[in-house]
């Protein structure tokens, strides 16, 4: 351990801790950004980003994780390869652990460290990633327009994007593995209205089919024993996200999904000095550019904590 107190430690890479290290740099606050296990997040499993401002020809997920954080480096952003598995927000410094037992001091820090997207776990499903498999229906549903695809879950986001996609492909089926959906009731309504939306109850998938990209999906009802195959371009996966925030029990509120709680409209948290963005407090937006903007919030907001003690 080193006596030093760092101004600021950032956890996380994806678009929130590499947004909230360009300003915290840009503001002198010289942050030590840790990328956890999946440097760049989320966005290192999504081929092509369409919808981030600013890229009118698009660009790949890595890509433009990599111009982040070559963006974030050149402020001045110390970007460690490691991961912080332990956390301590007792005192009035906070104290960080990395994988190699290191223990890191910072009088602020802002935590990045988004969610995990929930898999069913098949073999298929892993082997046509990003051919026609995806996790986010805003992101790649537009490649499908004009094809029938299948969506799995019967949660909110299911529903959500199920109707999302329903206003660009044919057909969408969506597989419930029960005979009722955890939806909220006016999300249920919204789907059963919608005409080219096809529920299959009680229906689970036994297989992605296809060589180089989603042709189909095999599928069995749980009731009856009968499997069936639905032709499909495209296989989304919706049966929720786990924020990653195991780290920060029991220092920091979190909701009943273990999101963490920020004050409205900023990125406080109920620990003086840390701060959260992106992924790991917001499970309604998800976007690689409200992550960005909540970075950015954070940042900011640690620089007037920071200013306000006099320690910048
Ligand atoms: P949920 O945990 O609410 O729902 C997950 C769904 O996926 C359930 O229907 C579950 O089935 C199903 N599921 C889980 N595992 C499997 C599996 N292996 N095979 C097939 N189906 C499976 O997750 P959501 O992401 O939908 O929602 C998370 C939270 O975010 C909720 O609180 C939700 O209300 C909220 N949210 C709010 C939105 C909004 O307000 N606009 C939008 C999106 C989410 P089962 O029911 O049988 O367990």
């Amino acid at each position: 351990m080193s006596n030093t107190i760092h101004n600021c430690v950032i956890i996380g890479s994806g678009p929130a801790g590499y947004t909230a290290a360009i300003y915290a740099a840009r503001a002198n606050m010289n942050p030590i950004l840790y990328t956890g296990k999946e440097p760049g997040g989320q966005l290192m499993i999504t081929n092509d980003v369409e919808n981030y401002p600013g890229y009118p020809d698009g660009i790949m997920g890595p890509e433009m994780m990599q111009d982040f954080a070559k963006q974030a480096e050149r402020f001045g952003t110390k970007i460690i390869g490691e991961m912080i598995d332990k956390v301590d927000f007792s005192g009035p410094v906070h104290k960080v652990w990395s994988e190699t037992g290191e223990e890191v001091h910072a009088h602020s820090i802002i935590i990045a460290t988004g969610a995990s997207a929930k898999w069913l776990g098949l073999p298929s499903e892993e082997r046509l990633m990003n051919q026609g498999v995806s996790a986010c229906a805003v992101c790649d549903g537009f490649f499908f327009r004009g094809k029938d695809v299948v969506v799995v879950g019967g949660g909110d986001t299911a529903a959500e994007e199920a109707t999302y996609l329903a206003k660009m492909c044919p057909t969408v089926h969506l597989l419930v593995r029960r005979d009722e959906m955890r939806a909220s009731k006016i999300m249920q309504e919204r789907v059963l209205r919608t005409e080219n939306l096809k529920v299959h109850w009680n229906t689970e998938t036994v297989e992605i089919n296809g060589e180089e990209a989603v042709e189909s999906v095999t599928v069995k009802n749980n009731k009856s024993g009968e499997t069936s195959t639905i032709q499909a371009s495209a296989f989304f996966v919706a049966i929720g996200h786990k924020p990653n925030t195991d780290i920060f029990n029991p220092w920091l509120d979190m909701d009943d999904n273990k999101y963490l709680k920020t004050t409205p409209g900023t990125s406080y948290t109920n620990v003086e000095g840390v701060f959260a963005s992106g992924d790991a407090q917001d499970h309604v937006y998800r976007q690689a550019v409200t992550a960005a903007g909540t970075g950015c919030m954070a940042a900011l907001d640690a620089e007037r904590y920071l200013a306000a003690k006099g320690i910048i």
